[in-house]
């Protein structure tokens, strides 16, 4: 069984004529002109004429003396008698697939269309060739004030300094994680069925039809689906359990300026419940507390003569190194960014 075969349709340039059958009509039936396959369309559709008994040969040959369209089956053209050698296939129709109309915006009528119709595009091409042009312009100037710099000389008028310490408490911290990831000791251990994630799974397909025009005056119909997807959720074992751990359980900070030197916070570390160091057997008991991390920070401010102040953050053996009061050169950007790293003293 073949799949039916309809008729392309065209209009008569010659004499008007609309609605023209492309495989029964090869000639106007009002006027005589030659079918101008160019001007094959496809019908509107649930218009469309069986093309009967017409059998399909292959794409229809222009001929090259008087552009008639042929049969492949032909070897001399119909209108002229020109051989088919040398001849190309005609030109075929692509249908665009049918998409939702869109929504007609409604114009104002248009005094001169011939003039304005064209040109608004173009306008709004220039609008935005300028637009591109400010925006260039503008991030040459930021990035040329960026890394364009003079030299400073100001004044050091701040040395500061911090240091924490971070104070940590063994807790008994109740959490979640999948039943997979449980570490190895957890207690009180209780499971439970959660959604995971989703997965795709085959839902149906969507199927449209397709029109493929044959070159011939005729164009079949086919059928063109893609694969629908739906989302179904994926569920696994949840481990709801407690784990002893390390908190951070509070930070002991200090800070000064050049007059009080560096030094770090000595925490007071609550003694275990039961008194001793809330250690046993080199196993940390719940409720002790120990020293965790710690972090110092130092930074210079300084002072131009117009009053303008930049703030410097330096490691420690620089800033022991550098005196409050003094005078300093660095280097400046354009933006008014101080680069710390040009601070000479
Ligand atoms: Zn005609
Ligand atoms: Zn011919």
């Amino acid at each position: 069984m073949t799949d039916p075969l309809y008729e392309m349709l065209w209009d008569c340039a010659q004499c008007g004529a609309k609605g023209l059958l492309g495989v029964a009509h090869r000639h106007c039936p009002q006027c005589g002109a030659a079918q101008d396959p160019d001007k094959r369309y496809f019908p509107p559709p649930g218009q469309e004429v069986e093309a009967r008994h017409h059998r399909y040969v292959g794409v229809d040959w222009a001929c090259t003396w008087c552009e008639s369209p042929n049969s492949a089956a032909a070897k001399f053209c119909v209108n002229c008698g020109g051989p088919k050698e040398g001849a190309a296939e005609v030109k075929r129709v692509t249908e665009v697939p049918a998409q939702p109309a869109p929504t007609e915006v409604p114009r104002p009528p248009l005094a001169a269309p011939s003039t304005r119709g064209p040109k608004q595009p173009s306008s709004s091409l220039r609008w935005l060739a300028v637009v591109a042009a400010v925006i260039v312009a503008v991030l040459t100037i930021v990035g040329y004030l960026f890394v364009s710099k003079h030299d400073e000389t100001a004044q050091l008028v701040d040395k500061a300094w911090t240091r924490e310490v971070d104070v940590e408490r063994f807790t008994a911290l109740t959490t979640s994680a999948w039943c997979d990831a449980l570490p190895s000791d957890a207690y009180q251990v209780t499971r439970s069925r959660e959604q995971r994630g989703t997965r795709q799974v085959p839902d149906g397909q969507d199927c449209q039809t397709v029109r493929v025009d044959m070159g011939d005056g005729s164009f079949s119909r086919r059928q063109e689906c893609t694969p629908r997807y739906r989302d179904e959720p994926v569920y696994d074992t949840r481990c709801h359990y407690r784990v002893n751990r390390w908190q951070v359980l509070r930070t002991d900070k200090l800070a000064g300026h050049a007059s009080l030197a560096p030094a770090w916070p000595q925490p007071l570390l609550a003694a275990a419940p039961g008194g001793g160091l809330g250690w046993s057997g080199g196993v940390a008991v719940l409720g002790a507390e120990r020293l965790g991390s710690r972090r110092e920070a130092y930074q210079v401010t300084l002072q131009s003569a117009k009053g303008k102040q930049w703030v410097c953050a330096v490691d420690a053996t620089r800033w022991a190194a550098l005196a409050e009061g003094k005078p300093v050169t660095l280097k400046v950007r354009g933006t008014g960014g101080a680069v710390c790293e040009s601070m000479v003293q």
